[in-house]
């Protein structure tokens, strides 16, 4: 079998035809001088997107194209573009141009020092809407807050990911995928560098609200089980004012009796404790809950970064398995 190429460069196409050619035009371009492979995966696209990808896969061996049968959704995309490309490193890059392919020969640099990860940071978003840079801005801001998981701020799918990265996150077999943060979970060395996102170089957006929505609950639910935490923090509050409460009620109740209606009293203490107790109980649910949800993921419980005078088990989560600088 031929050997397999440094680089992949995996790009997810939905109804791409105005931009497909200039993109691999640039993507062509920075990757002339490297052994590489440009693998394009049609998302079930409507418009001319395959047969475009088709005359690009005649006229140069080394784009590959995968065509997905429907439209399964950007992350899918780039999942199965992580399934199939056999670089030592991984490229995942938009078709629209928003990324500029030129940063990648950055992400190899970055690459050959050693870092396992390489996002883009966009320090400016041009030409996107109002509402889509500040979702994202206080976003990510959340969902850092909330989860263990050390997910970078202001960072899209476009980055690096060395072998023993897309390794782990192919062994991931979660269905709700959100591949920033799994590259995030792996746990290897990440850096990042800062450009300029440009507007897109034709064509829309296919990323409407209700897909950004639904990107955010998948990130959230996957990444950190601290909404279902709330109910037990909420107990213990109810429960603070109950006692408080209480205390001051039954001290009214005998000082001033005259003052209260009766059955007021016995009413308020009854219904907050009640509270009380059913958001403890909503919050000891939420427990299981959360521990369902971790283990139906079925992740890997931890990646090996190296070993020392040790061959590690045949039956462990894939991770780097070779020495440290191996297939550099
Ligand atoms: N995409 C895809 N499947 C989809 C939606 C989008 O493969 O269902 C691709 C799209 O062709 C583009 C990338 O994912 O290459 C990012 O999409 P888009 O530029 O529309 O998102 P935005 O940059 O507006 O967030
Ligand atoms: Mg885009």
């Amino acid at each position: 079998m031929k050997n397999p190429p440094l680089l992949s460069i995996v790009v997810p196409v939905y109804n791409e035809e105005a931009v497909l050619l200039q993109c691999y035009r640039r993507l062509a371009e920075v990757s002339s001088d490297l052994d590489a492979e440009i693998l394009f995966v049609d998302d079930g696209s409507r418009d001319h997107s395959a047969a475009i990808l088709d005359g690009l896969a005649q006229r140069d061996p080394r784009v590959k194209v995968l065509l997905l049968t429907r439209n399964f959704g950007h992350q899918a995309a780039v999942t199965a573009g992580l399934h199939h490309a056999c670089g030592q490193a991984v490229v995942v890059i938009d078709a629209d141009l928003q990324d500029p392919p030129e940063l990648i020969t950055e992400f190899l640099r970055r690459w050959q020092q050693g870092y396992d990860v390489v996002y883009g940071i966009r320090t400016v978003r041009s030409g996107e809407s109002w509402f889509k840079r500040a979702s994202a801005h206080w976003f990510y801001r959340i969902l850092r807050r909330l989860s263990d998981v050390d997910i970078p701020l202001d960072v899209g799918d476009f980055r690096l990911l060395s072998r023993p990265v897309v390794d782990v996150i192919n062994a991931m077999p979660e269905h709700h995928r959100f591949l920033r943060g799994m590259a995030a979970w792996t746990g290897f060395r990440q850096t990042g560098v800062p450009y300029v996102r440009q507007p897109r170089a034709a064509g829309h957006s296919k990323y409407p609200w209700r897909r950004m929505w639904r990107l955010s609950v998948d990130a959230l639910t996957g990444f950190t089980v601290a909404p279902l935490r709330i109910g037990t923090r909420l107990a213990l509050l109810v429960a603070v004012i109950a006692a408080i409460f209480s205390v001051w009620l039954i001290v009214q109740k005998m000082t001033h009796p005259a003052n209260l209606v009766l059955g007021w009293t016995s009413l308020m203490v009854t219904v907050l404790w009640l509270g009380a107790l059913q958001l403890g109980v909503i919050g000891m649910v939420g427990e299981y809950v959360g521990r369902i949800a971790e283990e139906a993921r079925g992740r890997p419980l931890y990646v090996i970064g190296r070993t020392v005078n040790l061959e590690p088990a045949e039956s462990i989560p894939p991770g780097r398995r070779s020495m440290p600088g191996s297939g550099r």
